[in-house]
C-alpha cells in the first residue's frame, strides 16, 4: 500500500508540475467529523492508507513548489456540478450520481472530485490556475 501511495502521489505531483496546476484536497478534520461508519478492521486499513496518501501528496507537492489547497468537503458528493442542485436524493447509490433537477449523471467519485476542484478554485480566488482532478477516496 505504501508503494502504491508513493506512486500515486508522485504521478499527481508530476502532472500538476507539468501543467502548472495546483492540487485541491479534502480538509482532514472534516473527514473525521463525517465518518459515521463503525470502525471495522477494513475501515482502519483504508483510513490509514488514505491519510498516508494525503501526507505524501502534501509533502511531495510542497517539495516541488505545487500549491495545495485544503477544502471543506461538505456536500461535495451530493451537489450537482451542472446546475448546483444539492440533495441527498442525487445519490441513488454509493457509486452513482443522478441529479433530480437537471438529470446530470456521472460516477459519484468524479462528481465529488469535480466539486472539490471547484471549491479549490474558489478558495484560490481565481480560475487562472487550473487544477488536477483528484479522485475522492472513500474511507467506508
Ligand atoms: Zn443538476
Amino acid at each position: 500500500m505504501t508503494w502504491v501511495n508513493h506512486n500515486i502521489s508522485k504521478q499527481l505531483v508530476h502532472k500538476a508540475r507539468r501543467g502548472h496546476k495546483a492540487l485541491a484536497l479534502e480538509e482532514l478534520t472534516y473527514i473525521h467529523q463525517r465518518s459515521t461508519v463503525r470502525k471495522s478492521q477494513r475501515y482502519e486499513r483504508l483510513s490509514w492508507a488514505f491519510h498516508q496518501l494525503r501526507q505524501l501528496i502534501a509533502y511531495k507537492a510542497e517539495a516541488a513548489g505545487i500549491p495545495v489547497l485544503f477544502v471543506d468537503p461538505a456536500h461535495t458528493s451530493r451537489t450537482c456540478p451542472a446546475c448546483g442542485h444539492c440533495a441527498q436524493e442525487n445519490r441513488p447509490s454509493q457509486s452513482d450520481f443522478l441529479c433530480r433537477q437537471c438529470g446530470f449523471a456521472a460516477h459519484a467519485d468524479v462528481v465529488g472530485a469535480t466539486n472539490i476542484r471547484r471549491k479549490g478554485l474558489e478558495a484560490r480566488g481565481t480560475v487562472n490556475c487550473p487544477m488536477v482532478l483528484l479522485a475522492v477516496l472513500g474511507t467506508a
